[in-house]
């Protein structure tokens, strides 16, 4: 009994759990009890939190059983929550040794969400340190392992999530995407992950990567299960200065309506720039066949041009580094977590010491490329110059969608990779990103969507589709009517 649960889809376990067919403790526990079975393996779990997630799943059954209406859609059904968002009662590490062991003072506003909507978190999942990562490698804790090979990378930043989705660790999971850490994940693993149009997630409370660019987003192993969790966490903040005070998107009825309907109206734009011969042969032929299915359900599917994504990993690259470099000096040896100190330092060299022994190679390369990128006399050559290709992806993009309602790409040019295979080479690393990277230069939102293993090895390819800022229910009825037709993986 146990052991089914937790293959079932979220909304399939809410409603079982809202009319008292099981209750969320056992739902609960055996997802609790699936961690203990699997994750020693495949490390997805940084934290796990059993004991606060069976309160939470007692309070929501007992309200139930107290003749209350459901506090959410999603009521009961447990999560994982990537550790980049605070969390009062377990530690926030970012993957980093130094925040090991920090528990911050209060919950970030996503985090409240969750427990006012009666979500259990079971706990806090694996990620590159402080975001910055493409296969989870980077993170100070030991790598996550893909459930669909243990040899190879699920992905990351937020590979914990994605993995733990993955492997039936939870039914729903928070990840966040700065160049695609949601996305590329779930592409590699099979799963199902937005990034929601920058704005309409708070961001308070979220350890900060690149802030211009960071935003949390829903995980699911389906596009409903995905659109459930995207309007529990989405909506304004006023704690959260670039929140965007706007209804949130009717994003779980486009879901509805994509599954049951089909995609006639619907203009679909292929990104000529991302679609290269220099991507896996096996990624290319997965999108070419989801983007026949497309046009089988009746969208109208037509090339376009975006000519500056050329640029966009470049201008990234430049950006995020930028603004890494002056959010992590909060790191100082003074008000989080670790501080290395024998005594006779002096403030300086504390601080010097602390950060030389508490972060990573990844991190340390940006802080330095950011450093340069800002510093003067380089400023408007570098730093200056990728603001400017910012705004060229911006307007490709408003170019684009004059006459296409949502645009198509591979999600990641490669399926899963060897674990190892890339971590001396940053560049290689990098590329992976070269399909993400513009939405999120542009601040508008984007999902990836399995399309089937690849004819090369086997393995996981995703469909990414992308929409305006605050259109992100059209990611929902292309996803969900394009996941009916493709029907079940394997
Ligand atoms: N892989 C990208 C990077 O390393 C994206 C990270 C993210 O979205 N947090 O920066």
């Amino acid at each position: 009994m146990t052991a089914d649960l937790t293959a079932l889809d979220a909304s399939v376990l809410a409603t079982k759990i809202h009319t008292r067919e099981v209750s969320s403790v056992e739902v609960t526990q055996a997802h609790l009890d699936r961690i203990v079975a699997v994750d020693g393996e495949l490390n997805a779990f940084l934290h796990v939190a059993g004991e606060q997630a069976l309160a939470a799943a007692k309070d929501v059954d007992d309200s139930l059983a107290a003749g209350n209406a459901p506090a959410s859609a999603l009521a009961g059904v447990p999560l994982a929550l990537k550790d980049v968002f605070t969390t009062a009662d377990m530690p926030t590490t970012c993957g980093s040794k130094i925040l090991e062991g920090w528990v911050a003072p209060y919950d970030a506003t996503l985090t409240t969400k969750l427990r006012e909507a009666g979500i259990p978190v079971l706990g806090k999942t694996n990620m590159d340190e402080f975001a910055m990562g493409s296969s989870t490698e980077n993170s100070a804790y030991g790598p996550t392992r893909n459930p669909w090979d243990t040899t190879r990378i699920p992905g990351g930043s937020g590979g914990g999530s994605a993995a733990a989705l993955a492997s039936n660790q939870a039914p729903l999971a928070i990840g966040t995407d700065t160049g695609g850490s949601i996305r590329q994940p779930a592409a590699v693993t099979a799963t199902v992950g937005t990034k929601p149009t920058y704005g309409t997630v708070s961001r308070f409370g979220l350890v900060a990567c690149a802030s211009s660019l960071d935003q949390g987003g829903p995980c699911g192993r389906t596009v409903l299960d995905t659109a459930l969790l995207h309007e529990v966490i989405a909506g304004y903040d006023p704690r959260d200065s670039t929140s965007i005070d706007a209804p949130v998107r009717p994003v779980v009825a486009a879901a509805r309506q994509g599954a049951t309907g089909d995609l006639k109206g619907v203009r679909v734009g292929v990104v000529k720039e991302l679609h290269s011969d220099s991507y896996q042969p096996g990624v290319i032929s997965s999108f070419d066949a989801a983007v026949a299915q497309l046009t089988e359900l009746g969208a109208e599917v037509v090339e376009v041009s975006c000519p500056n994504f050329e640029y966009a990993l470049a201008a990234y690259y430049l950006i995020l580094p930028s603004e890494v470099s002056s959010n992590l000096a909060r790191f100082d040896a003074m008000r989080y977590g670790l501080r290395v100190d024998d005594g006779n330092m002096s403030a300086d060299q504390v601080m010097a010491a602390t950060r030389a022994a508490g972060f990573g190679k990844e991190v340390k390369r940006r802080i330095m490329i950011g450093t340069y990128a800002l510093s003067s006399g380089y400023y408007d050559a570098y730093y200056g110059s990728a603001l400017k290709v910012r705004t060229l992806i911006a307007r490709d993009f408003d170019r684009a969608y004059e006459s296409v309602d949502v645009l198509v790409s591979p999600t990641s040019p490669f399926t899963p990779w060897k674990l190892g295979e890339k971590v001396d080479d940053p560049l290689a690393m990098y590329l992976s990103d070269l399909c993400t990277l513009p939405t999120n230069l542009a601040g508008h939102c984007a999902m990836s969507v399995p399309s089937g293993l690849s004819a090369d090895d086997g393995l996981p390819v995703g469909l990414q589709i992308m929409a305006p800022a605050m259109a992100d229910e059209r990611l929902y009825r292309v996803g969900a009517a394009y996941e009916a037709a493709r029907g079940p993986i394997k």
